[in-house]
């Protein structure tokens, strides 16, 4: 017997951005406008390198649906992306691999570290395996657990997102963003 097909009548829609209205028109800041868009159509290129990948296809899944939060397009191309999650464990020979993938990266991009591996090392204290993706590379957010689960993963992409959305469009042409590369020895 066909189920009946339930509505979600509770659905949130994006706000619009604060500004002044009237008929026809409406006036708001750039920033936010840029901000929203860029926050609802994040393109992820996920770079798995084991199990906590599998976390992720989990969390592209119909039942979690990465889609819901307009990131569903997840590309293997570095030019069009800007988030890069990095899921599983990162070992130092694939440390340049990862760097070259993210100098590839067009501004604005954004980092999740997913996973204790990602983020710290993980489990594998040892010298073959990078102790956390901030040796090499900037993260925006971390994404705890071994494996984090999809709603962990979905938790930092809501993390990610408000980022994103408040983030100055000067913030990459600030001295201070200039110096945090500097750091990583990126120009
Ligand atoms: S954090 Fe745990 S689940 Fe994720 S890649 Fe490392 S060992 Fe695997």
């Amino acid at each position: 017997m066909a189920r009946p097909v339930q509505y979600n009548t509770t659905i949130k829609y994006q706000g619009i951005p604060e500004g002044y209205m009237g008929e026809g028109y409406m006036a708001t800041n750039l920033e936010k406008v840029v901000g929203l868009a860029r926050k609802n159509s994040l393109w992820p290129l996920p770079f798995a390198t084991s199990c906590c990948g599998i976390e992720f296809m989990a969390t592209m899944g119909s039942h979690y649906d990465l889609g819901r939060f307009g990131a569903e397009r997840v590309g293997f191309s570095p030019r069009q992306c800007d988030l890069l999650m990095v899921m599983g464990t990162i070992a130092k020979k694939m440390g340049p691999v990862l760097r070259q993938v993210y100098l590839q990266m067009a501004e604005p991009r954004w980092v999740m570290a997913v996973g204790a591996c990602a983020s710290s090392g993980g489990i594998f204290d040892s010298y073959s395996v990078l102790q956390g993706i901030d040796q090499i590379i900037p993260v925006d957010v971390y994404v705890p657990g071994c494996p984090p689960r999809p709603e962990g993963i979905l938790d930092g992409i809501l993390k990610v997102q408000e980022l994103v959305h408040n983030e100055s469009l000067r913030r990459r042409h600030s001295d201070e963003y200039k110096s945090l590369l500097a750091g990583y020895g990126i120009e």
